[in-house]
């Protein structure tokens, strides 16, 4: 038997009701957001996310699934959303557009990492982006979309985190500082951090090992080395959520620890789902346009993790609504019965209603059974007097309450159901 490849997941037909209801609430903030759907392709030129998504990252250094294409291209397949939307923007010319340019997106993402609960190697986000705007109100209207997202399927328990990482000139001075406290320790640390040093000292704030966070523990805080502009604007941030009604705490851990990310930055974490408890992360990144080759244009988004939502939804007990049996379940039996029940059946459907019959050459019974089992609204039995008769009963299985209807108006009665 061939099995899925490790760190993947099916989602089974029983199951599908449950990502159609995330997915749903998704597309509904987005619509409610006046965000638009951006689809990129599922792979993209190596190059891409090097630069994107930087190559100082875990992303980057260790999870990318990449390969050679037939023409010996450099292909990865996409880790996160951010990048192929930017690419786009910038192809497409999206910027032409009247700003801010708001786009979301649902889409499988794929990363080589020791699968865990909470940690897959295909794995789906749904994410936001807006380009085009620097102000401080963006930053809490994204953050609002991903705190009405949440708040709408039901999540009560998670805690928005925020931070600012300052940009390119508080940021340099910062990283001298932190480079300082860091130089007489630096031995102590591990070989990744060790690198980070030079190239990106910010990362080793999320260093995830016990020996460095030790370390780190002490080290001066971005937060207390922003210029004044950052400043300002990390203020205006949080009274924008305040008046949004958005509650939040400060901490001043949180590193995206790219060049071109800037100023704020933010997590949405539960203590519902084991070790991995971010569900959603998300920041400004006024530098990405620019460094894959577009015009400077400012942009802020966020990723949720799907796989983590619907765990932490499961752990939580919070409901999914069921989806809907077929209206009506036309039970035929023997050869005229069956051939009419069929007929119906697709007569119903034809004008746009949901109906089912059966296909396992079932008795009467066994298929009034089955209707039940699959949730139809209305069962229908065309037996002989219904056929003869031309009128049968259209029994609603939810309160086992009877209608007489002709035959020939059961496509038009069903329908409507
Ligand atoms: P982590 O620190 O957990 O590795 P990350 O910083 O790599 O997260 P992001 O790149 O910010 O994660 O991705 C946004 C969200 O996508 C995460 O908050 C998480 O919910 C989800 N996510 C990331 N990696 C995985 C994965 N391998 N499996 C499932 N979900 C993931
Ligand atoms: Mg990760």
């Amino acid at each position: 038997m061939i099995s899925a490849p490790k760190g993947t997941k099916d989602v089974l037909p029983q199951d599908s009701y449950k990502w159609h209801y995330i997915e749903s609430a998704a597309r509904k903030v987005a619509e409610d957001f006046n965000l638009k759907e951006i689809r990129t392709p599922v792979f993209e030129h190596t190059e891409l996310f090097l630069r994107g998504v930087g190559d100082t990252t875990d992303i980057v250094n260790k999870e990318m699934y990449t390969f050679k294409d037939k023409g010996d291209r450099s292909i990865t397949l996409k880790p996160e959303g951010t990048a192929g939307a930017a690419r786009s923007y910038i192809e497409n010319g999206l910027g032409n557009a009247p700003l801010p340019v708001k786009m979301y997106y649902i889409i499988p993402a794929f990363r080589y990492e020791r699968p865990q609960a909470g940690r897959l190697r295909e794995f789906h986000q749904f994410g936001i982006e807006v380009y085009g705007s620097p102000s401080p109100d963006t930053d809490a209207e994204v953050i609002s979309a991903a705190a009405l997202f949440l708040k709408r399927l039901g999540i009560n328990d998670v805690g928005l985190n925020i931070n600012s990482i300052g940009c390119r000139s508080c940021r340099a001075s910062y990283n001298a500082a932190l480079k300082d406290y860091l130089r007489p320790r630096l031995s102590e640390m591990c070989p990744t951090c060790r690198e980070r040093f030079e190239k990106n000292p910010l990362r080793i704030l999320d260093c995830k090992e016990e020996g460095c966070k030790a370390i780190t523990k002490d080290a001066p805080r971005m937060i207390d080395h922003l210029c004044e502009d950052c400043s300002a604007h990390f203020k205006a941030v949080q009274n924008y959520l305040k008046a949004g009604g958005i509650d939040f705490n400060i901490d001043p851990n949180i590193v995206r620890g790219l060049d071109y990310y800037t100023k704020t930055v933010f997590e949405f974490v539960s203590g519902d789902i084991g070790a991995q408890s971010t569900v959603c992360g998300g920041g400004r990144y006024d530098g990405l346009i620019e460094e894959l080759g577009g015009n400077p244009t400012p942009a802020v988004g966020f990723a949720v993790g799907l796989e983590r939502l619907m765990l932490l939804m499961e752990n939580t007990g919070v409901d999914f609504p069921a989806e809907r049996g077929p209206a009506v379940f036309i039970a035929g039996m023997d050869g005229p019965g069956r051939e009419r029940a069929f007929a119906l059946t697709c007569a119903v459907r034809s004008l746009g209603g949901s109906a089912e019959c059966d296909h396992m050459n079932r008795s009467l019974k066994a298929q009034f059974k089955y209707a039940d089992k699959i949730g139809a609204e209305y069962v229908v039995v065309l037996g002989d007097s219904e056929l003869s008769g031309g009128v049968c009963k259209a029994k609603r299985m939810a309160d086992g309450s009877v209608t007489e209807v002709k035959l020939e108006d059961i496509p038009s009665f069903f329908a409507k159901k």
